[in-house]
């Protein structure tokens, strides 16, 4: 581990959780290849970090990205194996692509006709997938439209047929109920069969996320697509509950990351003194702050003002007035001994406590997945064991 001493905040990864949760998301797909969700800066997590942690992973196949940019980070820490690109490239950048060795899902026809162009010039075979249309209405190709593609496939010998056919549920993370999912599943099967009819069976099917990979067996075709479980954590509570009623166990998964911080002012207030931009807090008695450098800019949601806790020694520390832009003060009246540079867990475990990604979303109405995607890229990780 890089010497964390130097440094004022910090994210801590840890390997051993990656391999379990890696593990039990394998066995869940009954052995099928993995992607894994890569975007998002790796879910807060840091896309280099997370690749030099995925090599080691022999059930990983693919990484998925949203951008080019992002598989050029992937590439460039040393990732040599496949990249899916799950959101888009413009016209222009078909080059990238294909110099990228990334295999784009594709969703417009114009996509198609660029690759094929360049891949015609510098002849190459691009592998694509196509993203079928199933009911989620966001990226996607509709049966209708499937003609087109075919024969745009039929004319190049560089894009030959699609490698892979996706589609992606709108609704298992959020429900207990699988209707919608299994209608979805049902249009994907038709689709599939019109592709084959149409010349173009796909070589590989994939749907599923980390919350169908947990769930729904029948999502998973030849490969799963899960992000936030590889993390460690559940996609939602309806999830998490959904399996546990199936007869699942607790601890699947193990958090990968962990939050510090480390206290650099103490300071004692009398009582009703007033903490912090607005006024939002007054003290009832003497207080004994620490102020903590970090804040929104880090990715500690503003939102979490007089409302989170931080941990220190085990202890719980709560947050007193707004959270600013570089800078957090939390209570530490009824904690013994907290000394100038003293270690602060913002995410993670301390003693029997912890704090996680979701239970900060819950205080903000938001979901696990905002908290860590909101993670400054700038704070420095490192891998723990
Ligand atoms: C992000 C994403 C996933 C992974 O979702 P998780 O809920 O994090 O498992 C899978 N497929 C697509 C298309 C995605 O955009």
């Amino acid at each position: 581990m890089k010497n964390q001493s130097k440094y004022l905040s910090w994210i801590e990864l840890s390997e051993r959780a990656v391999k379990k949760n890696i593990a039990a998301l394998s066995k869940a797909a009954g052995g099928k290849s993995l992607a894994i969700s890569i975007k998002a800066n790796a879910y807060g997590h840091g896309i280099e970090e997370i690749c030099q942690l995925l090599s080691k992973q022999a059930a990983v196949e693919y990484v998925t990205v949203h951008s080019l940019e992002e598989a050029a980070r992937a590439r460039a820490a040393g990732w040599e194996r496949r990249i899916m690109l799950l959101g888009p490239f413009q016209l222009n950048e078909a080059a990238d692509v294909i110099e990228l060795e990334v295999e784009p899902v594709i969703f417009e026809l114009q996509q198609l006709k660029a690759l094929h162009q360049r891949a015609a010039k510098k002849k190459t075979k691009v592998a694509t997938h196509l993203k079928l249309e199933t009911g989620t209405n966001r990226q996607g190709i509709t049966e209708d439209e499937l003609i087109k593609f075919s024969e745009a496939y039929k004319r190049s010998e560089w894009l030959q047929r699609p490698y892979g056919a996706s589609t992606h549920f709108a609704n298992i993370e959020d429900t207990t109920n699988h209707d919608y999912a299994q209608f979805q599943l049902n249009n994907f099967s038709r689709l599939i069969s019109t592709m084959r009819s149409l010349g173009i069976s796909p070589k590989i099917r994939h749907t599923a996320s980390s919350a169908a990979t947990i769930l729904f067996d029948k999502t998973h075709f030849d490969m799963v697509r899960p992000g936030i479980a590889a993390y460690g954590c559940w996609p939602s509570k309806e999830t998490y509950l959904s399996y546990r009623l199936l007869g699942g166990k607790n601890d699947l998964f193990e958090p990968v990351l962990s939050w510090k911080t480390r206290v650099t002012h103490l300071k004692k207030v009398a009582a009703d003194s007033f903490v912090g931009y607005g006024c939002t807090y007054r003290t009832t008695s003497p207080t004994k702050l620490a102020i903590l450098p970090i804040g929104y800019y880090d990715g500690f949601a503003r939102e979490l003002s007089n409302q989170a806790y931080v941990l220190i020694d085990g202890n719980r520390a709560p947050v007193r007035g707004r959270i600013c832009m570089n800078l957090t003060m939390v209570d530490i009246s009824d904690i013994k001994s907290v000394k100038l540079e003293d270690e602060v867990v913002l995410i993670g475990r301390s003693g029997d406590e912890a704090v996680t990604a979701e239970s900060l979303a819950s205080l903000y109405h938001s979901i696990n997945y905002e908290v860590l995607a909101r993670l400054s890229p700038s704070t420095p990780r490192m891998i723990t064991v």
